[in-house]
């Protein structure tokens, strides 16, 4: 069922502290990690404790939970100095959810990737 934790899925492990990972900030409804495979300087994941496939379906199931995601999502980029700052040309973030295996999802439980700290061309690749 949406929302239940699912025994296969690695990011329900992270959750239930059965695969290690390095956190960052966590909160009652979701948990923020370093990806362990960083595509920038700064690349966390942003997921919902509850299991939901991906983004679309997060947010039609739970609303309120997509938007502690995205909030968590800013709060990491605040607390990783990477936000945009007035004058500052080379911050700003990006926010990212693949979906679809076409699109590069690889892990069927949704997540926010928070990328930054170097400069993030568009349009992505
Ligand atoms: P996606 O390809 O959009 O589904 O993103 C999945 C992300 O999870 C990739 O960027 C992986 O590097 C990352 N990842 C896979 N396993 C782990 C892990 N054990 N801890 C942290 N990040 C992981
Ligand atoms: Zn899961």
């Amino acid at each position: 069922m949406a929302g239940e934790s699912q025994a296969d899925c690695l990011f329900c492990k992270i959750v239930a502290g059965d695969v290690p990972a390095t956190v960052v900030r966590e909160s009652e409804t979701t948990l923020a990690f370093r990806d362990i495979n960083p595509q920038a300087p700064t690349h966390v994941l942003v997921i919902p404790k509850a299991h939901y496939p991906d983004a679309a379906s997060l947010a039609a199931g739970a609303p309120e939970l997509a938007a502690d995601v995205l909030r968590e999502a800013g709060e990491v980029a605040a607390q990783e100095k990477i936000a945009a700052e007035e004058g500052v040309p080379s911050k700003g973030y990006r926010i990212v959810f693949n979906t679809g295996a076409g699109a590069g999802q690889t892990v069927w439980h949704a997540h926010a990737h928070v990328l930054g700290g170097r400069g993030l061309n568009w349009p992505p690749g």
